[in-house]
């Protein structure tokens, strides 16, 4: 009958909700434990100026393979992160390595960098970012911080002081996944904004929705009306890359239609391959060789 059903279901769901527990539980020991051997790293997916197809910049997202489960996705050992207290950790190794890779790129193409709503808290951000930019032989305005408006609200006042504090050294700051979040539109002015990300959700429908198009084309313009520089994320096809440079004031574009998030040796060889001419590949391939990888 259905309450035997109901009973059944339940114990499915308890033990599902067992192993889920479980399973957490190992993965947060073993991220621990990755983070403190320096296992995690980085994947690197270029933003292209959609005029001249060039690659200006490039986001590092972080990369975790798990011995025995495989790749686990930065949507699930992020928030564990934040949870455990190991995210101020990642977001320092990021920084670091982000920017030394950067420095290594033919011509000069910038990095992004992720940083969540804890990092205004328990990390000195500006520290760590000049420390490695210095390192790094990098100028300042070589590095984006992206930040999302989740994080920006759950931590408004130290956010604002943090961002302004990296605008003013003359780092690019980033509004990363707009439109998702609590799309409370005063902050756009109120914070120092250099970038505006459109979340992918805006690009997925316009070749086949005529509203969705008009609206990400709304969105591009209230970006560039407010000067910052207007990116849309998640571009696959060829059709939504025309129909945006067509139809929209979209500046920049990163997505899957140009290259998935790449190896650091790979980004460099697509930087070089794709920004210069022979000689800058023939560099990069010789850095590759000289890195033995
Ligand atoms: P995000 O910052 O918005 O990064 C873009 C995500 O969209 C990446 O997922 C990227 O692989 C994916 N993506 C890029 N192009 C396309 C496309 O054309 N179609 C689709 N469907 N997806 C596309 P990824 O690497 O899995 O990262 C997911 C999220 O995890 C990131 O979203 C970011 O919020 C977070 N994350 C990743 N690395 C870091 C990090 O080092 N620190 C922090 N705090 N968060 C990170
Ligand atoms: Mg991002
Ligand atoms: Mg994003
Ligand atoms: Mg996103």
């Amino acid at each position: 009958g259905a309450k035997a059903d109901g009973k059944a279901r339940a114990q499915i769901f308890h033990a599902q909700m067992d192993i889920d527990y479980h399973y957490r539980q190992r993965l947060k020991a073993d991220l621990r434990q990755a983070v403190a051997d320096g296992a995690l790293t980085l994947a690197f997916q270029p933003q292209l100026d959609i005029e001249t197809r060039k690659i200006v910049s490039c986001e590092a997202l972080a990369r975790w393979t798990h011995p025995e489960l495989g790749p686990v996705s930065p949507a699930t050992f992020i928030p564990m992160a934040e949870e455990m207290g190991l995210i101020s950790d990642i977001t320092a190794f990021v920084v670091e390595s982000a920017t030394r890779e950067c420095a290594q790129w033919a011509g000069p193409v910038g990095v992004a960098v992720n940083v969540s709503a804890r990092d205004f808290r328990g990390l000195d951000l500006l520290t760590v970012v000049s420390r490695s930019l210095d390192r790094a032989g990098l100028p300042a305005n070589r590095l984006e911080i992206e930040v999302t408006e989740t994080a920006v609200i759950e931590e408004r006042d130290l956010a604002n002081s943090v961002l302004q504090g990296l605008a003013d050294r003359g780092i690019v700051i980033a509004l990363d996944d707009f439109g998702t979040g609590y799309s409370s539109l005063s902050y756009l002015n109120a914070l120092p904004f250099n970038k505006l990300k459109i979340d992918r959700s805006f690009v997925a429908d316009i070749g086949k929705d005529p509203r969705a198009l008009l609206l990400l084309s709304n969105v591009a313009r209230l970006g560039r009306d407010l000067d910052l520089t207007v990116v849309a994320e998640g571009v696959e096809t060829e059709e939504q890359l025309e129909l945006m440079q067509g139809m929209t004031r979209v500046q920049q574009v990163q997505g899957y239609f140009f290259s998935r998030p790449l190896p650091s040796r790979d980004i460099a060889e697509l930087i070089a391959r794709m920004n210069g001419g022979v000689e800058s590949a023939q560099k990069a391939k010789r850095h590759r060789v000289v890195n033995g990888r």
